[in-house]
C-alpha cells in the first residue's frame, strides 16, 4: 500500500505532505508517515527545516473515527508527535481548512504554526464526551496560557485563524493562495534558532498566578457544562498543566482520557454524531432526487410560532410573506421578530445593519393573493383541524402549482389537512419547536403522499436554515410529542398517587433535562386553553387557573416565583392537588425518586419501540435526535432509545411489568432476543 504521506524537497526545507482523503484524519499510515518523513530531515544534513502541510481540502481535521475501540496500532499519536517535537530542526505547520483535535495537536507538537485566513483551529474532543489525548491539554496552555486555552479545550468551538494568532496559538497569518510558499519562507527565517517546544513553555503560569480562573470558567459555563463528564476533565487538565511537569501532566490527561474514553458518556456522544448524520438520509429517496428551489417563503400565521418560523427564513436570507387575518396581530407578530432581532443585536451577536437586513427580507399581508409566488407556505395558525383545513384549501386555491404546502401542526393529522388540497404529494408537516428560531430540531412529517423531491427539498433546506432534522410518519404527535404524551401521563398519576410534584420536575432535573413537566408548564403559562369558568373544573390545570395561578407570567403556577423567578412548593398547590385525589379517591403513598423515573422514561421507551414498530420513525437513532434536540433529553446518554439500550431491554421491560405498565410486543421481542436498539 503506498503511504498517504509524500516528502518534497524544497532547497533546504522538507515538505512533508499529507493525502489522505476526504479530510487527512489522522490513521495509523499517516501517523507511521509523519515519524517517517521527520526521521528523513534528520537523517539529512542538507535539510534544515521542515514544513508540515495536507493536500486536498484542509489540514488534519482530526483522529481516524473507524479507529475508535479498536487495537491501537503504532505508532500512537502520542508518539508520533514527541519525536516530531524532538527535531531540533524547525517544524512548521501550514495550516489550511480546519485544524481540528488531533491535526490541531500536529500543529501543536510543530515548533511553529503558519495558517492561511480563512482557516480554523481548534480542540473539539469534547463535543464527543473525550478530551484531546495526544498531549493537546499539556501542549496548549504552556503556548498560549491556560485562560485562554480553557474555551479550547473544556468548550470544544474552533477559533478563527485571526483570533489563533491573537491568544499565541498561530505564529503568521499568511496568503490565502500561498501558503506552501509562506510556510517554506517563513521555516527558513527560523534555521539557525533555539526551536521553540510548546511542551517546554511557560504560559499556563497565568493559572499559577491566578488559581481562580479556572472556578471562574465553571461558574461562567457551568449551564453547558451540566452534567457532563468531559469538560470537568478538561478544567482538570488544563488545571494540571500549571501544577505538573508536563511529563506527569502528559499521563493526568492519558488517565483522564481513558476513563472518558471507557465511560458511557462519550459512548452516547459518539452515537449522537452518527445518529444525527443518519437522520439526514430518507430510506426510499433516492440521493438525486431534484430539489425544488426556494426562494421565498409564505408563514400563514403571526402568532408564537409563526413569528419563529418565519425568522428561520430571514435570518439565512430567503424573503418571507407573513399572514394574519387581522392588521393588530399581524402587527404585533412583526414587531415581537424586530424585538427578538434587537435583542439580539443587543447582546452583540448580530449587528443592527443584519436586523435591518433580515427585516427588509419580510414583507407582512392579509390578502392570500400575496402568497401566489411562494415555493414554500408553512401554516403556523390555531391547533384546529377545521381551521387548518380552511387554510390548506385557500392555499390550494391562490399558491402556484409546484409549491410545498406544510404545516406546522403539533399533533393533527397531515394526510387529513392534505385532503383539503388537489395536491397532496406538495403536502407535509413541518415542525418546529418553541421558541422556533432558537431550537434545533425540525420533525419532517412525512405523508401518504408526499412526493420524494418534496421531501428531499425539505431536508435540505433544514440544514441551510440551521435545523437538525428527522423524518416521522403521521401519528398523533409524531415522534417527539407522542413519546411526551407517555411522560405526561405518568407525570400526572404519580401526583395524584402521592408523588410531591417537585419531586417528578427533580428527577428529570437530575437525570439532565434542563426542566420537568410542572416547570414547563409555569413557563409556558398554565392558562394555554383555559376556558376562565371556575365552576367548570376537571383538572389540577384548571384549578390553578381558577385559583388565579398562571405560571411564572404571574409569578405563581405550580410554584411560587420570587423576583429572581426562583421556584419554591408551593402549599396551596400541594392542597389542590390532594383535593383532587381525595375526590378521585386516589390512596396516597410515598413514591421514590426511582420510581418516578423509571415511571417517566420506560413508557417513553416503550412508545419509541411502538414508533418503529410502526415505522413511524426510520430507525432507533433518529427517536434519539428528536429528543436530544426538542426536548432537552441530556446528549450524554445518548438519547431514549441508546439510554433503553445501556439500561438493558430486559431491565426496561421488568420496570414497566413492576409498575404495571404494559410493554409492548416489540419492546419485548428486542429485550427477549437480547439485543438492543441500533
Ligand atoms: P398562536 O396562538 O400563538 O398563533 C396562532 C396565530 O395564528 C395567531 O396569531 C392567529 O391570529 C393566527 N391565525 C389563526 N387563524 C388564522 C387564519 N385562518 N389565518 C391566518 N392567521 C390565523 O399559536 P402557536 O403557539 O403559534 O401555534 C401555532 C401552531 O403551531 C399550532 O398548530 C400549534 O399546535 C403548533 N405548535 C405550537 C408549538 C408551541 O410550543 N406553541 C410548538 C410546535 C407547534
Amino acid at each position: 500500500m503506498t503511504s498517504p504521506i509524500r516528502t518534497e524537497r524544497h532547497g533546504d526545507v522538507l515538505v512533508i505532505i499529507s493525502d489522505n482523503p476526504p479530510v487527512n484524519a489522522l490513521g495509523q499510515a499517516v501517523r507511521a508517515g509523519l515519524a517517517t518523513g521527520v526521521e528523513q530531515a534528520l537523517g539529512d544534513d542538507s535539510i534544515r527545516a521542515v514544513v508540515i502541510r495536507c493536500d486536498g481540502r484542509t489540514f488534519f481535521a482530526g483522529a481516524d473515527i473507524t479507529e475508535f475501540g479498536k487495537a491501537p496500532q503504532s505508532p500512537s499519536l502520542p508518539e508520533a508527535l514527541d519525536k516530531l517535537e524532538a527535531s531540533d530542526k524547525p517544524v512548521v505547520a501550514a495550516i489550511h481548512g480546519t485544524a481540528l483535535g488531533g491535526g490541531c495537536e500536529v500543529a501543536l507538537a510543530c515548533h511553529y504554526r503558519v495558517a492561511v485566513p480563512s482557516a480554523k483551529i481548534g480542540l473539539p474532543e469534547v463535543k464527543l464526551g473525550l478530551i484531546p489525548g495526544a498531549a493537546g491539554t499539556q501542549r496548549l496552555p504552556r503556548l498560549v496560557g491556560a485562560e485562554a486555552a480553557l474555551p479550547l479545550v473544556a468548550v470544544g468551538d474552533p477559533i478563527s485563524a485571526k483570533k489563533a494568532q491573537a491568544i499565541g496559538l498561530i505564529d503568521e497569518i499568511v496568503g490565502e493562495d500561498s501558503l506552501e510558499a509562506d510556510a517554506i519562507a517563513f521555516a527558513r527565517s527560523k534555521i539557525g534558532q533555539a526551536v521553540s517546544r510548546s511542551s517546554e513553555g511557560t504560559a499556563n503560569e497565568d493559572g499559577i498566578r491566578n488559581p481562580d480562573i479556572f472556578d471562574q470558567f465553571r461558574a461562567q459555563n457551568g449551564r453547558k457544562m451540566r452534567g457532563f463528564d468531559a469538560p470537568n476533565a478538561a478544567v482538570a487538565a488544563v488545571k494540571a498543566a500549571g501544577e505538573l511537569s508536563y511529563a506527569d501532566g502528559v499521563k493526568k490527561e492519558r488517565e483522564l482520557f481513558m476513563q472518558l474514553m471507557n465511560g458511557t458518556q462519550s459512548k452516547a456522544m459518539r452515537h449522537y454524531f452518527f445518529a444525527e448524520r443518519a437522520a439526514n438520509k430518507i430510506n426510499d429517496v433516492p440521493a438525486d432526487t431534484p430539489l425544488i428551489p426556494i426562494n421565498k417563503v409564505g408563514v400563514i400565521g403571526a402568532g408564537t410560532m409563526g413569528g419563529g418560523i418565519a425568522m428561520n427564513f430571514l435570518s439565512a436570507g430567503i424573503p418571507v410573506t407573513i399572514l394574519e387575518m387581522q392588521q393588530e396581530a399581524l402587527d404585533r407578530g412583526t414587531s415581537v421578530i424586530r424585538k427578538n432581532y434587537e435583542n439580539t443585536a443587543k447582546r452583540g451577536r448580530m449587528t443592527m445593519e443584519q436586523v435591518e437586513g433580515a427585516m427588509g427580507l419580510l414583507t407582512s399581508t392579509l390578502d392570500y393573493a400575496d402568497l401566489a409566488d411562494c415555493d414554500l407556505v408553512i401554516e403556523a395558525v390555531y391547533e384546529n383541524m377545521d381551521v387548518k383545513k380552511q387554510v390548506f384549501a385557500k392555499l390550494d386555491e391562490v399558491v402556484k402549482q409546484g409549491a410545498i404546502l406544510a404545516s406546522n401542526t403539533s399533533y393533527l393529522n397531515v394526510d387529513e389537512i392534505a385532503t383539503a388540497t388537489q395536491r397532496p404529494g406538495y403536502v407535509l408537516g413541518l415542525h418546529f419547536f418553541s421558541p422556533a428560531n432558537v431550537m434545533k430540531l425540525l420533525e419532517i412529517v412525512r405523508g401518504a403522499n408526499t412526493r420524494d423531491d418534496v421531501l428531499a427539498t425539505s431536508m435540505k433546506l433544514a440544514k441551510k436554515i440551521g435545523k437538525v432534522a428527522a423524518v416521522s410518519g403521521v401519528c398523533p404527535g409524531f415522534i417527539g410529542n407522542r413519546m411526551l404524551s407517555q411522560r405526561q401521563a405518568q407525570a400526572n398519576k404519580l401526583i395524584m398517587e402521592g408523588a410531591n410534584y417537585w419531586d417528578v420536575d427533580d428527577v428529570l432535573l437530575e437525570f439532565g433535562f434542563p426542566m420537568g413537566p410542572f416547570q414547563m408548564g409555569d413557563l409556558a403559562g398554565i392558562d394555554i386553553g383555559w376556558h376562565r369558568d371556575p365552576s367548570k373544573v376537571t383538572t389540577v390545570r384548571e384549578a390553578l387557573c381558577a385559583a388565579g395561578r398562571f405560571g411564572q407570567k404571574n409569578g405563581k403556577g405550580f410554584y411560587d416565583y420570587d423576583e429572581a423567578r426562583n421556584r419554591t412548593p408551593s402549599d396551596e398547590v400541594k392542597q389542590i392537588i390532594a383535593d383532587f385525589a381525595a375526590r378521585e379517591g386516589n390512596a396516597q403513598r410515598d413514591i421514590s425518586k426511582d420510581e418516578i423515573r423509571e415511571r417517566l422514561l420506560y413508557p417513553m421507551v416503550n412508545e419509541g419501540a411502538k414508533i418503529l414498530e410502526e415505522k413511524m420513525a426510520q430507525r432507533a437513532s433518529d427517536i434519539d435526535v428528536v429528543w436530544i434536540n426538542g426536548y432537552g433529553w441530556p446528549l450524554y446518554t445518548g438519547g431514549p432509545m441508546f439510554w433503553a439500550t445501556t439500561v438493558g431491554l430486559d431491565a426496561v421491560v421488568a420496570g414497566l411489568e413492576k409498575h404495571g405498565l404494559p410493554a409492548s410486543h416489540y419492546l419485548r421481542q428486542k429485550a427477549d432476543a437480547g439485543n438492543g436498539f441500533d
